[in-house]
């Protein structure tokens, strides 16, 4: 399920879409903050330009919501469901996720984005 050549595979280790082989971030670790969105011009080894177009990832804000949604469904099941939080507890407890795990929403918003435009090319990826 997470093998080279899905598009979760990209989406997950924010590798270049079309070949699968290097990170497009500059930084790979998205608690770098400042950097977390820093994203290079090109792959350099199938030469692809991820900003098809100025501001390409604005769009990246509108998945980004749903995958906040996701996260924050996911915090309060564990707390309310599992850990039998009052619904104060949860709200603070989804608060605090969003928070934390922001850089990561963004990147994978971003990840999501970026695979709905380009495809993966096993060619690319042989080179
Ligand atoms: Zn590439």
């Amino acid at each position: 399920m997470f093998k080279k050549g899905t598009k979760l595979y990209s989406i997950l280790t924010g590798c270049c879409p079309k070949c699968h082989q290097e990170s497009m971030y500059t930084f790979k670790n998205p608690y770098n903050l400042g950097n977390t969105l820093k994203i290079n011009e090109r792959c350099s080894k199938c030469n692809t330009k991820y900003r098809l177009e100025p501001s390409f990832f604005y769009g990246a804000m509108y998945i980004s919501y749903g995958v906040g949604i996701a996260f924050a469904v996911a915090a309060f099941v564990i707390s309310n469901l599992i850990f039998k939080t009052n619904l104060n507890s949860s709200f603070i407890v989804i608060v605090a996720t969003l928070v934390v795990f922001m850089p990561i929403i963004m990147r994978i918003s971003r990840n999501i984005w970026i695979n709905l435009f380009i495809h993966y090319d096993q060619s690319q990826s042989k080179k």
